[in-house]
């Protein structure tokens, strides 16, 4: 088993191993950089074939947490958990009441919150041992449900339209045909944002209740799953998974911005190079899609909604100035982005 040889490990600053018998907690939490703050990331379930692919992903997302948090100005490092084992079958509330037992031996270092195959209510069971702990659902404001996506889905939408004025001069969306990949609980509601702001829906998810929802209640077009990473739109907005932004989609790709939710959309860090090179403006990812992040600190602290909503309207400077240094450097935007959160972030500090 490899750690500290691992591709993504990255100078990691803690990882840790934590199992618990009575429950059959079996977990890896991942502190990749805490120069800004308290590292903040999700908790993954997932069934992984292997421990090294857990290592392997846990660390790429906990380092993956330290660059969006730094770019979405929030006081807060990257890190982020894991758990072995099937979400569908394997979940007690004594698992996850052993995972917030773990976390908080970690004494602050490192915050939990939701992530594929975990929910609000097994934040609810990690609550119960820990205040390290995000995403919860306390019932006290209306605008929050503890799902975190809405306001990913805010993000996203504001990182379009701000593609949208650097390619067009203005960031009026009526009339402009967005493809979107993926219609859960993200892109649900950025279709919902899109339709309200005049935009033409192209759609496809894998679920055809889903589709069927937002033909009726959008407007969409649907297309098949195959077709709309190449569909005659403006816009695509992948929701859906990692990976898509690769050699095949990009040569027949139609759209000449790309702006979604998914993380880790680029296969390679050479296919955002490839973009640049064929004039597809790309907002990467993990700038845009910090909103759930964003949304977890302020609830974490108390904060209202409102607020959460104006911080994550800074999305729009960000991504700004990364699209005018791109141009300016003649350089991919995830190259861009990369460097200035590492300026943000800066270098490992070291005890004196
Ligand atoms: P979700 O699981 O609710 O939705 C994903 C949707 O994609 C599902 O409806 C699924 O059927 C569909 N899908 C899967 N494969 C597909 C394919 N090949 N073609 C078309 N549709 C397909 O997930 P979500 O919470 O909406 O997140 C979407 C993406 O955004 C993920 O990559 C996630 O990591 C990322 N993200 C989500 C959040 C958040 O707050 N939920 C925050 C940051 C990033």
């Amino acid at each position: 088993m490899n750690v500290f040889s691992e591709s993504a490990f990255d100078g990691h600053e803690q990882v840790v191993f934590a199992s618990d018998d009575a429950t059959g907690l079996k977990t890896i939490i991942a502190v990749h950089n805490t120069n800004l703050g308290p590292s903040l990331g999700g908790c993954r379930m997932w069934p992984y074939a292997t421990e090294q692919e857990a290592i392997h992903d846990v660390l790429r997302l906990s380092r993956g947490m330290t660059y969006k948090s730094a770019l979405a100005n929030l006081p807060l490092g990257g890190g982020k958990s894991v758990i072995i084992g099937d979400p569908r079958t394997q979940k007690t509330p004594e698992l996850f009441r052993a995972m917030g037992r773990a976390v908080e031996q970690l004494g602050g270092r490192y915050i939990v919150a939701e992530d594929v195959g975990t929910s609000t209510d097994d934040m609810a069971q990690i609550a119960s041992q820990t205040k390290h702990v995000g995403g919860i659902n306390d019932g006290k404001d209306p605008e929050r449900t503890g799902d975190p996506s809405p306001f990913t889905a805010y993000g996203v939408f504001i990182g379009l339209k701000e593609a949208a004025r650097f390619e067009n001069g203005h960031n009026d969306l009526a009339g402009l045909r967005v493809a979107v990949q993926g219609l859960g609980h993200v892109g649900y509601h950025l279709c919902k944002m899109l339709h309200n702001a005049g935009a033409k829906l192209i759609v496809a998810d894998l679920n055809p209740a889903s589709v069927s929802n937002a033909v009726t209640e959008f407007g969409a077009t649907a297309v098949s799953v195959d077709e709309i990473l190449s569909v005659d739109a403006d816009i695509l907005a992948p929701c859906a998974l990692g990976g898509v932004i690769n050699d095949r989609s990009i040569e027949t790709m139609r759209a000449t911005i790309i702006a979604g939710a998914a993380n880790n959309q680029l296969e390679d860090a050479r296919h955002g190079d490839m973009l640049r090179e064929a004039g597809i403006l790309y907002a990467p990812d993990y700038v845009i899609n910090a909103g759930g992040v964003v949304e977890v600190h302020y609830c974490r602290n108390g904060k209202p909604a409102s607020e959460t909503n104006k911080h994550i309207e800074g999305i729009g400077a960000t991504v700004r100035e990364i699209f005018e240094r791109a141009k300016q450097q003649n350089r991919s935007t995830s190259f861009v982005a990369d460097r200035l959160a590492e300026e943000r972030f800066g270098p490992r500090q070291h005890a004196a």
